[in-house]
């Protein structure tokens, strides 16, 4: 089973030129390339609202709703209030905001997601002063209780993907997890899996960005037992939701 654990659907503002996707083209791509269920979030210019109420009944897929945290949004505190028990995971992102996952005003957000072990992904980049991994490694250990999955495995850089592994497993950070979505360098990619261990991998393509197809063989091509895979493409995902209260 694959379980997309990171597709946008919805349209992206000048960053991204005006993109726009919709969740029956999501539909088509991801069923097409053999993918089972996806956590969908929108883009910095759809509402939670508009995308929840897509695709959280769909009947033509299974969808996971993963809420974007905006402090800026005015829409946000009562959106999270109304739906909070179907909502899976909630998402950040400390590049489009402008601000580190430090933030105060990311704070009451964290503290909720820690209440209900929800499940945080945090977009990690190049951009070191906002969006390092090291940020969410403070989190971490603010917040123990929120299962952190660290995207674009820590920096979207093979020089941070290990750094940012090796960190992990050096100071056991039991609740921090690594998403593979439009990581290319499949020689790292290997290597961080083998250090900081299969169970805390989470596939998922960066959709309406990347292809659920471009990244697949990434995951098929590591060089760990098919069980281990299983965890990545499904397993990993699906225990992190469940254990979400
Ligand atoms: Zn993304």
């Amino acid at each position: 089973m694959i379980i997309d654990s990171h597709i946008h659907i919805g349209k992206w503002s000048e960053v991204f030129f005006n993109y726009t996707s919709t969740v029956e083209q999501a539909i088509y791509v991801m069923k097409s390339s053999g993918v089972d269920a996806a956590v969908c979030m929108p883009t910095d210019s759809t509402s939670n609202h508009e995308l929840f109420a897509q695709t959280i009944d769909n009947r033509d897929f299974k969808f996971y709703y993963m809420a974007w945290i905006n402090p800026m949004d005015p829409e946000l505190d009562k959106f999270l209030e109304n739906n909070i028990n179907r909502i899976s995971l909630f998402k950040i992102h400390p590049s489009l905001q402008k601000r580190r996952i430090t933030d105060p005003s990311f704070v009451k957000y964290l503290a909720l997601a820690e209440s209900r072990r929800i499940p945080v992904v945090v977009h990690c980049g190049r951009w070191q002063e906002i969006a390092s991994y090291k940020f969410c490694l403070e989190v971490s250990v603010m917040f123990p209780g929120i299962p952190l999955i660290l995207a674009h495995m820590g920096g979207d850089q093979p020089g941070l993907i290990m750094e940012c592994a090796i960190e992990i497993a050096r100071n056991r950070y039991n609740n921090v997890y690594l998403g593979t979505e439009s990581v290319r360098e499949f020689y790292f990619v290997n290597n961080a899996v083998k250090i900081v261990g299969a169970d805390k991998v989470i596939f998922g393509s960066d959709y309406n960005l990347g292809l659920p197809s471009m990244y697949i063989p990434l995951i098929e091509s590591l060089d760990i037992p098919a069980t281990d895979k299983e965890q990545i493409f499904s397993g990993n995902i699906l225990r992190l939701i469940s254990n979400r209260s």
